[in-house]
Parts: structure tokens; sequence; C-alpha cells
């Protein structure tokens, strides 16, 4: 015997697949974290991901690390406080940390957009791992040899920025 109701109200998270209810309350002031009402969108872990990513420099942040931070309980505690300012549909106790970071290498649906509020494009995020190796090896070497930075900034004054102010300067 099949319930109609019941399966009317089942769907599967676009991103991870997993069954979730649609249960949408009335009137829901959620400014993050939003129950839906219609039978689309993302279950809790992954609607936490997104958000995470959405939200800038959090997701420079993770981007540039991975989701290692996640497991730590005092972060996991301060998400509840955002979730509590942001009047989330969603409760702490449904969200699965260890779950969202093995997901997440997971593609979404929709690529992060940059805007007035979240420089970090998706071009920008895809770039952080590569970036932030460069500042770090860039730090070690200032870190074993202290002198260098100032010795490569006399080398381009002395051989590409003074030639080429002679050479204008010879000019008839
Ligand atoms: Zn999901």
């Amino acid at each position: 015997m099949s319930d109609l109701f019941e399966i009317n109200n089942m769907a599967h998270c676009e991103r991870c697949g997993t069954p979730v209810k649609v249960a949408g309350p009335q009137n829901s002031k959620a400014k993050m974290l939003r129950r839906s009402k219609k039978p689309k969108g993302l279950c809790v872990n992954c609607a936490v991901h997104d958000w995470l990513q959405n939200t800038y420099p959090v997701n420079m942040i993770l981007a540039g690390s991975g989701p290692k931070a996640l497991v730590h309980p005092h972060i996991q505690k301060q998400f509840t406080e955002i979730m509590r300012v942001g009047l989330a549909d969603a409760k702490p106790d449904e969200i699965n940390w260890d779950l969202i970071i093995e997901n997440w290498d997971l593609p979404f649906k929709n690529k992060v957009k940059g805007t007035a509020t979240n420089p970090a494009s998706q071009a920008v995020l895809d770039r952080e791992p590569a970036e932030r190796a460069r500042r770090e090896a860039r730090l070690k070497e200032e870190f074993e040899d202290p002198g260098r930075r100032q010795r490569e900034l006399d080398d381009v004054i002395n051989n590409e920025f003074l030639p080429l102010m002679q050479k204008l300067g010879n000019q008839e």
C-alpha cells in the first residue's frame, strides 16, 4: 500500500543524493539554512557547506586549508551561534560534520559567485590552495634567508629599473 502524501514529501539532495523530507515551516524567518517547501534543494549537511563556501572570508580560509578545521568542537559551537543569529530552520544536532568533510569534494550545481559581500568567486577559491602554498613557501624562504627580499628588490632596481631609466634618459 502506498501513501501518496509521504511520497510527494520525499526528495533527494541535489548534491549528495541523500533522501530528505520536505517539511518547510510556514513563514520561516530564516536568513540561512532555510527549510524548503518544495522537493528541491540541498540536505542540511550540503546546505551548511554551501553557506560556508559563500561566506567571506570563511570560504577563503577553508579553500586554503581544506575542511579539517571543521572537526574542532569550538568551531562547530561557533557555527551554532551563527545559526542562532541567522534564525536557521535547521537544528545544530542535525548537522553531521564528519559527513560534510567526507563529501567535501562533491561538486555543487552552481558555482560560487563573487558579490559585494563575497569577493571570493569560484575562480578565486579554486586558485587559493596554490596561492596559499606560494605564500607559505615565500614566508619559509624569508625566514631561512631574511635578506633575500631586499636583495631581490635591489637586483630589480639595479638590473632592470635603472637601465630602463637610463635608456629613457638617453633618448634624443
Ligand atoms: Zn546533500
